[in-house]
């Protein structure tokens, strides 16, 4: 546990005024910028002059920075205790730039085995296709093996907090203390533990985001974020070798400002999707059920997540729930959509809706099945992103209904 207070940082932050005077931030809507020097314009191009306080808050164009994508990324970099941060269009375009910047042709990875799918896709097959760059996926909790997959060309770890969909914790003081004395970078995506793990607080060098989960909350937009130093969202930025400015991933400022707009409930919502997960977990773990939740106290990193966790946002709103096989797996879902509308049927995550998926078959079906068995993803593995809307007890009612129906615990 760090002394590091997230929510303290985002509110500490200067209030941005909308142009009025309104209370909201506004929305920067243009692509183009004007100067009142024509001097200015050189300035920017050669990085004299830019978008922060010391450039003069100067702005050149719409791929470059954008006020209102700047300060989203600056609330991002507040939440996660960082010098700066940017967005991207997507978490992918989060990853993928942060990636390509960190690594050049022939370099190497060492990745946690049980990532996003599309993470898992984009080491295993784009990078060795399209650049060089060689992964090896490792479990990301048997330290000793991450030690060993190291090479003199490995220039990132690369690991998510919370992984996706197996729930297991990253131990980031001792990750960020083996990258380190290899000379590489600890890359975290905090996707699913926004407020609850602040990676950089225990050392990670860069933090990634996909905005579209817990962040916005809404399942309405597809954004990402990157959050490090200022000198890394510079290179990222850079007019010739910066892979946020040259390959375009770039973030509408309407989408910021919308993001913008629910940080402030964050926390909030992070507290209640934590509550009811928590509880499921306990009560699914009294009847029997095989349940995965870090919260639980016989979760193999229960211990870790409690040695790093912020005080007050709980253990996560996710759960996972071994139903044994594919067709009992789809059977539970459709019953908790069709016959109460418990949640839906739907991959992502971090709705205030429940959402229900079987990750082997969707979200992790990049993975082979030897792949899919080493990360401990199994068949009839169902995630459940649990939501806030309805009471708890309604929605507990029908999850405890639809586990008795299929016979899996005694009516
Ligand atoms: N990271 C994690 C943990 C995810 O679950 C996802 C998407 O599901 C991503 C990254 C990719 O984010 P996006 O879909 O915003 O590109």
């Amino acid at each position: 546990m760090s002394d590091f207070d997230p929510i303290k940082s985002l509110a500490d932050m200067r209030h941005e005024f909308g142009e009025h005077g309104g209370v909201n931030l506004s929305i920067e809507a243009s692509t183009t910028f004007t100067v009142i020097d024509a001097n200015t314009m050189p300035d920017i191009f050669q990085g004299r002059r830019g978008p922060n306080e010391v450039g003069g808050g100067c702005f050149l164009y719409g791929r470059h920075f954008n006020p209102t994508v700047y300060l989203l990324g600056k609330q991002l970099a507040s939440l996660e205790g960082t010098e700066a941060g940017y967005c991207a269009a997507s978490g992918m375009g989060a990853i993928s730039s942060t990636v390509l910047q960190l690594c050049g042709n022939a370099d190497h990875v060492v990745a946690g085995e049980a990532v996003y799918g599309g993470t898992f896709a984009f080491f295993k097959d784009y990078l060795p296709a399209k650049t060089g760059i060689r992964t090896t996926f490792v479990d990301s909790t048997d330290l000793k093996a991450v030690e060993a997959a190291f090479t003199p060309k490995t220039k990132v770890l690369y690991v998510e907090s919370v992984t996706n969909p197996t729930l297991r914790v990253a131990d980031i003081p001792r990750l960020a203390e083996i990258a380190h004395a290899h000379g590489a970078k600890l890359v975290v995506d905090n996707t699913f533990s926004p407020l609850i793990v602040s990676p950089i607080q225990h050392g990670a060098d860069i933090v990634v985001h996909s905005l579209t989960k817990y962040i916005n909350g809404a399942s309405d937009i597809v954004a990402g974020a990157i959050c490090g130093s200022t000198s890394f969202l510079a290179e990222l930025m850079d007019l010739h070798t910066g892979s946020l400015m040259l390959l375009g991933p770039t973030l509408d400022p309407k989408s910021a400002f919308s993001i913008s707009m629910r940080l402030p409930h964050l926390g909030l919502r992070m507290v209640e999707h934590s509550r009811r997960a928590a509880t499921f977990a306990t009560r699914l773990q009294e009847l029997g059920v095989p349940v995965i939740y870090p919260g639980l106290p016989d979760h193999p990193d229960h211990a870790v997540l409690e040695r790093i966790a912020n005080p007050g946002f709980g253990h996560g709103g996710i759960l996972a729930l071994d139903l044994g096989d594919l067709r009992r797996a789809n059977e539970f879902m459709e019953i908790l959509q069709n016959k109460d509308r418990f949640g839906f049927m739907a991959v992502s995550l971090g709705y205030f809706e429940t959402l229900m998926s079987c990750s082997a078959s969707t979200t992790s079906s990049e993975l082979s099945k030897e792949e899919l068995e080493r990360a401990g993803i199994r068949p009839g593995l169902v995630r459940l992103s649990v939501g806030y809307t309805g009471t708890l007890e309604q929605r507990w009612q029908q999850l405890q209904d639809a586990l008795e129906i299929l016979n899996l615990v005694a009516a």
